[in-house]
């Protein structure tokens, strides 16, 4: 009963996000699958953790659209996201979820549950509020070379607070809804930690292309913004945004299990 609410209720959300123009159809599709599963193995308590990670990254992506034009061809996506990209955020979340299912009494699904979104979110606030950071961003591998707004890899200030708030805002009703309180540091750490990981792997493994018509590196394959058929210049060429994006939740949840192992 719970799976067929929870399979009404995901494909409500699903929808409107659909007529927003937040997911496409492959996107809402894979919204679905993830909205059914969370809330109906896991209930109220997790999918509104979900949301809040769904609906303050929609959010944030549509709020700085405008300041980011001329910045969007280093993004290789739009704000409509697709299944490649829910499953990447979502994906290791509702894993978690079905370790619940099977291990009601263990703490490891939600602290993995919560510590993968945490991650997913900090970075997309990263992303979308460190564009608002006033100086260019510096390279994570090297803090001492300042590189061009949206480059993958470009950290800041600004953008580093604004994905532990990101983490925050997810850790702050893990805490709550289990009445315990460590979370909350805890989450808000993890999901910082997997936020520089997605930094880090975009500096150094993730798959880089190159527009020779615009002359700029982007994240886009096969083809850039302008149509133009992009060349690979460095990193692996199937780490791509999504799986990238999937490492991120993967680095909160090892280091948020591996600190619960010691409490
Ligand atoms: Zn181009």
């Amino acid at each position: 009963m719970q799976i067929f609410i929870g399979f009404l209720f995901a494909i409500i959300i699903a929808y409107l996000a659909y007529r927003a123009h937040s997911l496409n159809i492959t996107g809402a599709l894979a919204a679905t699958v993830v909205g059914t599963i969370v809330f109906g193995l896991g209930g109220w308590t997790w999918a509104i953790l979900l949301l809040l990670f769904f609906i303050t990254s929609s959010a944030l992506s549509r709020m700085f659209k405008k300041r980011k034009q001329g910045l969007d061809e280093k993004f290789s996506k739009g704000h409509e996201r697709d299944a490649g990209q829910v499953f990447g955020n979502g994906g290791l979340a509702t894993a978690f979820v079905l370790v619940h299912a099977l291990y009601p009494e263990s703490a490891i699904g939600w602290v993995g549950f919560a510590a993968a979104l945490a991650a997913v979110n900090a970075d997309t606030w990263a992303t979308e509020l460190g564009v608002l950071n006033p100086t260019p961003p510096r390279m994570i591998t090297d803090l001492g070379k300042r590189v061009e707004k949206g480059t993958s890899g470009g950290i800041s200030l600004f953008g580093t607070f604004a994905s532990l708030i990101g983490a925050a805002v997810i850790a702050l009703p893990a805490a709550l809804f289990t009445d315990n309180w460590s979370l909350f540091p805890l989450i808000s750490l993890a999901g910082l930690a997997g936020s520089l990981f997605d930094s880090f792997l975009g500096a150094t493994v993730q798959a880089m292309y190159y527009c020779p018509t615009d002359k700029k590196e982007t994240e886009k394959h096969p083809l850039h913004t302008c149509g133009t058929e992009t060349v690979h210049i460095r990193g692996w060429e199937w780490l791509d945004n999504d799986w990238v994006n999937f490492a991120c939740g993967a680095a909160g949840v090892l280091v948020a299990l591996s600190v619960v192992n010691f409490i």
